[in-house]
């Protein structure tokens, strides 16, 4: 006896939501379309793929990854487990570079680079809003990097994907705005292991350094960003939410200038960076 919509939505032990999430795809419909439909069958396949997929979340799964998208800054990412799920919060990162961007520079000419960028997320965001931009993206894994040029192969963008540990590969190649939004879970925190990021690349996540707070990689792209900025040029990243104030101690020591800082959409304190007063002065 076949299974309808609304009986396998009804019986899964997942959300309503979540079940509809996986049968839009799996059935390649709309929500609206499944909500009006409940009656409607599915085929033998269907349902064994649809079982499967519930049993994935329940066990823990990230539903990204089970799905094999995420939607990032009104786009369908690809993304696999070798990618950090892109996440709403980082958002407010891709806002605050474009209003840069079109205050600071003739949109034409700017040169950006994103450091780890994982599916590509950020880079890809800002070649879709600007797509004059020069851009690069780096990131130290080569599977990270396959799955970020797969995206923007599909969203028809072009970005310069290079693999590189933070500025390692970057010789004196300079930029208008550096964009990353680095691991910066601190070595040890509990949420590494539990929901989503249980799943996720681990070194996507956090330095995995004692005592560092989680901002060795922070540390380190704020030490070497000057030697990558042009004049006047911009710093921007994504932090934890405790790690406000020490980023603004460590971008006023390393002497950037017009520290900002804006929160997420939780009012978190979410995105720090600073401005490069002049090239040479490093
Ligand atoms: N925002 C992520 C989390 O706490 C971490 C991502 C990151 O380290 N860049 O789940």
């Amino acid at each position: 006896m076949a299974t309808s919509i609304g009986a396998l939505i009804a019986e899964s032990a997942i959300s309503p939501r979540e079940t509809t999430m996986l049968l839009e795809r799996i059935l390649n419909t709309s929500r609206a379309s499944i909500s009006a439909h409940p009656e409607r069958f599915l085929d033998a396949q269907q349902e064994h793929l649809a079982r499967a997929w519930i049993q994935r979340r329940v066990g823990g799964e990230p539903m990204a990854y089970i799905l094999g998208e995420r939607e990032f800054y009104g786009v369908k990412l690809i993304v696999t487990p070798d990618v950090l799920i892109p996440r709403p919060e980082t958002e407010t990162l891709v806002e605050q570079a474009l209003a840069r961007l079109s205050k600071q520079y003739a949109p034409n000419a700017a040169r950006v680079i994103d450091l780890g960028t994982g599916s590509g997320a950020i880079a890809i965001s800002l070649a879709e809003q600007r797509p004059a931009l020069d851009i690069v993206a780096t990131d130290i894994s080569a599977k990270a990097l396959a799955v970020a040029k797969k995206n923007a192969t599909k969203l028809g963008v072009h970005i310069a994907f290079i693999e590189s540990d933070w500025f390692s590969q970057l010789a004196n190649e300079r930029f208008d705005l550096i964009v990353s939004n680095p691991p910066y879970v601190a070595h040890g925190d509990p949420h590494l292991s539990q929901g989503d990021l249980r799943y996720e690349p681990i070194t996507a996540l956090t330095d995995n350094a004692p005592n560092q707070q989680g901002l060795a990689c922070i540390r380190r792209i704020i030490e070497d960003a000057p030697h990558h900025l042009n004049g006047e040029g911009w710093l921007l990243f994504e932090h934890g939410y405790d790690q406000a104030l020490a980023c603004r101690k460590l971008l006023a020591a390393r002497g950037f200038v017009e520290l900002m800082c804006e929160p997420d959409l939780a009012g978190i304190p979410r995105v720090s960076g600073g401005c490069w007063p002049a090239p040479g002065r490093i």
